[in-house]
């Protein structure tokens, strides 16, 4: 109904070359109307995932673990801290073993929500209509289930999220269906195209063929840059590399 909506990109710093090819593609031949939205912080400084890591920690194994080994690591009282570790405990006990390393979830916020809040305040946007899918992580579930597919007014941002119930197979008919152009990367064995160093998840994936596996062989440059300065944490968070 509206071809010429506007679209937000947020460019994380880490994201595949085939995903900004494709954004390209939308922008210069397909004429979407896009606005690439880089991660700098109030004074205008640039956030890159290098940096997010060095200050914050790495994002590891997922959102919920990453957040509790951050909210235990800045536990302001003996109490407080004995909570967080409990909390841990409780819910991911063998991953307790980790709750000192250099781990967050804090990347999410300072590459792509806080950025995209900004660009939506400055340009008066009353809504976001996000693609996101329940059945991508718990989290997503657990929103979708408490709130519908459209949040309005409940809460500090206006979303929709009309894919919320979609499956992969229906993303992968209505491709079909509809002939849509999709960015390269789904035709080198990825079916996920977020960010290239994420660690949300990495654990879960196939022995051998997690995605910085792959990334070995599908984009050296980037793996090479990946080992130079990420590998000693891999080995610490034991990830296969
Ligand atoms: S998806 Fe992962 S790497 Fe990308 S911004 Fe969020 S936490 Fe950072």
């Amino acid at each position: 109904m509206y071809p010429n909506i506007l679209h937000l990109f947020a460019n994380t710093t880490n994201e595949y070359p085939e995903t900004l090819q494709h954004i390209k593609w939308e922008k210069e031949i397909n004429h979407t109307n896009i606005i690439t939205v880089l991660p700098k912080d109030v004074n205008g400084e640039m956030w890159t995932f290098k940096k997010v890591v060095d200050y914050y920690g790495y994002p590891m194994y997922s959102k919920r673990i990453s957040n509790a080994i951050r909210t235990y690591q800045h536990a302001l009282t003996p109490t407080t801290k004995q909570h967080s570790i409990d909390y841990i405990n409780r819910n991911f006990k063998k991953y307790s073993k980790y709750k000192d390393l250099p781990i967050s979830d804090k990347c999410c916020e300072r590459l792509k929500k806080e950025p995209l809040r900004r660009k939506a305040k400055e340009l008066g946007l009353e809504c976001a209509i996000l693609g996101i899918l329940a059945s991508e992580s718990y989290q997503r579930e657990k929103e979708w289930l408490e709130y519908g597919c459209n949040v309005f007014y409940e809460r500090k941002d206006n979303q929709s999220r009309p894919l919320s119930f979609w499956t992969d197979d229906d993303i992968a008919e209505y491709i079909q269906r509809f002939n849509i152009k999709i960015p390269k990367l789904y035709e080198m064995g990825y079916n996920r195209n977020g960010c290239m160093y994420c660690g949300f998840g990495v654990q879960l994936e196939p022995v051998g063929q997690n995605r910085y596996q792959k990334l070995k062989k599908t984009h050296p440059v980037q793996y090479n840059y990946f080992l130079k300065n990420f590998k000693n944490l891999m080995i610490d968070f034991e990830i296969n590399i």
